[in-house]
């Protein structure tokens, strides 16, 4: 169902936070600077601020992170109001409909940027305060439970407060531009779609590689680990993407109704596809159990059962602490027959490439003939897109795109429940698997042990 009602104020819990000051802020001074701010945004803390903290704040985080602007800011601050109280207590949630009231706002997005643990408390005293009536909506922040279980509960729990089409369950991967042009690339080019099957394409690998740690973030990482830190949410989002059929419109269901079907076709995943490893000094980490098994890498080997790709794996790696930061997508293709050139054709001779970061680029591997008397060829990649920075110039950036869309009522870019849940029903073989986990050194590929998934 469309549900494109325009929301007409912005309540974010989570106001002092980290995500706030890194994201939240800049985001609402990239759309003030558009002229796209004309909602009322109220700030809730429990920090006992004054709204002129908040302001400060507010200056000191577009300051760092998104430039800051004597025009755009004016009109940031002249929206912001803020309320402090204890998320624990429904007067705080009744101050806040008294506010709403006076901002004649009936149809608030409510923006939940705060821990976890705190969602199911703030949604239900919204409900009892009838802070959820009418048009609300709620915009729910990642990771969205820590199993197929959990995630369920908190499903239960936001469907008393809010119909689904008023969920918007963040998954900011989504909102990239390179992940969108990896969509419209797919679908807005003929030429593609004959050799997008198990005729043509050999293996999909997709890589997630940071150069860096857990950042002092050790506590949490504990609680997450890898396979629910990117794989479950953004990794699957990406093979979904790949992997769907022509979606009949761009409206979201269109094209969330494709991707849960390539989930639901996702093979459960057998012990020897899978290999997880953990960077030699991790158990050191502040915050880090010293006999940890939390894997901080992964490769996997998926099958999509379906008719166009049955049989080509899907390969599916992500870790910290290797030697690049990198995430990329290669779609292999076959080989060329070797009966006109007999010369040996390294291992990847065609292939798609979708760079997502740090850079974004699409490039199509090829073979050509090198200059002289011989029919002897080199490896080259013909550019489609090359592009070194995001949130270039002229460009949403992803948290932008984001709350723009969930104000508008668009959900495409926002996880469903039945995917969010098939999600975490793919990966709950791998949290709780006896797999070994190998030790890798900092700044190596992972561990070796992963070669045998990567060949296919
Ligand atoms: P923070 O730890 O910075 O906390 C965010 C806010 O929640 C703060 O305003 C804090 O208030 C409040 N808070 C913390 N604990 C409680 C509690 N027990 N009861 C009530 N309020 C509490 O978190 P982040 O900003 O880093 O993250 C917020 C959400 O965004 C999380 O769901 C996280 O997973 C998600 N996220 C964060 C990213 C990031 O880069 N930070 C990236 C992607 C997602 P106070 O200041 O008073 O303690």
């Amino acid at each position: 169902m469309r549900n494109r009602t325009r929301s007409d104020s912005l309540v974010f819990f989570g106001a002092s936070g980290d995500l706030a000051y890194k994201k939240i802020f800049p985001a609402l001074l990239a759309m003030a600077r558009r002229g796209k701010l004309d909602f009322p945004v109220i700030g809730m803390g429990r920090s006992g601020w004054t709204r002129d903290q908040l302001v400060e704040r507010a200056r000191a985080s577009v300051t760092e992170y998104g430039g800051f602007d004597a025009k755009a800011f004016a009109t940031l601050e002249s929206r912001l109001k803020y309320l402090d109280g204890d998320y624990n207590d429904v007067q705080t949630f009744e101050q806040l409909r008294a506010i709403l009231a006076q901002c004649d706002s009936t149809r608030p997005a409510h923006y939940l940027a705060i821990p976890p643990s705190v969602f199911p408390g703030v949604i239900e005293k919204l409900h009892v305060a009838s802070c959820t009536r009418e048009g609300a909506r709620v915009i729910v922040e990642k990771p969205f439970g820590r199993d197929l279980e959990s995630a369920r509960s908190l499903n239960d729990t936001l469907h008393r407060a809010f119909p689904e089409d008023h969920i918007f369950r963040i998954d900011h991967y989504l909102g990239k531009e390179a992940v969108q042009n990896m969509l419209y690339f797919r679908f807005a080019n003929a030429f593609l779609e004959p050799i997008w099957n198990r005729h043509y394409v050999s293996k999909v690998v997709i890589t997630m590689a940071e150069n860096f740690g857990v950042k002092g973030r050790g506590k949490f990482y504990e609680e997450a680990g890898v396979v629910r830190d990117v794989i479950q949410n953004h990794l699957l989002q990406i093979v979904s993407y790949l992997a769907m059929e022509a979606p009949a419109g761009t409206y979201a269901d269109a094209i969330r109704d494709e991707q849960i079907k390539v989930l639901r076709n996702i093979r459960p995943i057998k012990p020897e596809d899978l290999v997880l490893g953990q960077f030699s000094g991790y158990r050191k980490e502040p915050g880090v159990d010293p006999a940890s098994r939390v894997p901080t890498f992964a490769a996997l080997r998926l099958f999509v059962d379906s008719w166009r790709w049955e049989g080509v794996p899907f390969i599916v790696r992500a870790g910290k602490a290797l030697e690049a930061t990198q995430t990329e997508v290669v779609v292999e293709l076959r080989h060329a027959p070797p009966v006109v050139f007999s010369e040996d054709t390294p291992e990847r001779s065609n292939y798609i490439r979708f760079r997502l970061a740090p850079n974004v680029a699409i490039g199509i591997g090829a073979r050509a003939k090198r200059g002289g008397d011989e029919m002897v060829g080199a490896p080259i990649e013909l550019s489609v897109v090359e592009e070194g920075v995001q949130g270039a110039e002229g460009r949403l950036g992803d948290y932008e795109r984001l709350l723009g869309d969930a104000m508008e009522g668009d959900a495409t870019l926002f996880a469903r429940q039945d995917i969010v849940e098939t999600a975490w029903s793919i990966v709950e073989p791998i949290l709780g698997s006896d797999n070994p986990v190998h030790e890798y050194e900092p700044g190596s590929v992972g561990p070796t042990e992963a070669d045998r998934i990567t060949a296919g």
